[in-house]
């Protein structure tokens, strides 16, 4: 299948959805030419997970993508970011975590940034985010800055039980009334009926990826 045709058939399955999401196409170590052959096929938002990766990619590619990143950021890295968004690109970050990271990329910022604020509801370890309990306290913070516009929150869902996470989302948008972004290839339908606004698909896109070491 070529990603033409992987696109067609995942927006024919989210159009069967009575609020079908946003498409997020998620393009992490995919050469250049993917995400061409992407947009040619009418995809415009693109999902990135290296900071090095999006500022090669932004200026290469057609000046009316969206980019969302998704990948956690590095606070020493938040001004590659701001300077991609002061350049006016169009630049979406769905992982703030912490008030620290929100401040600095504030300060760095001359334009107003959409950010989201990526939630830990899986039970692994490894996965980033602020904690639930903290959601609120920092979207509040977030609020309160000048260059910093709040649109919602995002979640990687836990594997073995994404319908936990995701209703966990749920709850929280509630009070924070922003977008939600979740569900990835294995767990977007699920995420689609718990409401999602925005999905990030990339290896049922793309395909499988491989890592450079
Ligand atoms: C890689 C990634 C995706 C896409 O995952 P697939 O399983 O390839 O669809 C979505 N969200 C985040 C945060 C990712 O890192």
């Amino acid at each position: 299948m070529t990603i033409q045709e992987n696109l067609q058939e995942i927006r024919q399955s989210l159009q069967k959805f009575d609020n079908p999401p946003t498409l997020i196409a998620v393009s992490k170590t995919k050469p250049n030419e993917a995400v061409q052959e992407a947009y040619d096929a009418g995809q415009r938002i693109f999902g990135e997970n290296y900071v090095q990766e999006l500022c090669d990619k932004v200026p290469a590619l057609p000046r009316d993508i969206e980019w969302h990143f998704i990948g956690h950021l590095q606070s020493n890295k938040s001004n590659m970011i701001a300077k991609l968004a002061n350049d006016n690109y169009k630049i979406v970050v769905q992982t703030l975590d912490s008030a620290k990271l929100a401040d600095k990329l504030n300060s760095q910022l001359k334009v107003k940034l959409d950010v989201m604020v990526e939630v830990h509801t899986s039970t692994e370890s490894s996965k980033s985010g602020c904690s639930p309990s903290e959601v609120l306290a920092l979207v509040d913070h977030i609020k309160s800055l000048p260059n910093l516009n709040f649109i919602g929150l995002m979640t990687i869902g836990d594997p073995n039980d994404p319908r936990s996470c995701f209703k966990q989302m749920k709850d929280l948008q509630e009070q924070t009334k922003g977008s939600l972004s979740m569900g990835m290839s294995g767990d977007y339908k699920e995420a689609v009926e718990f409401g999602t606004n925005f999905v990030r698909i990339g290896t049922a896109i793309f395909g499988h990826r491989e890592y450079k070491k």
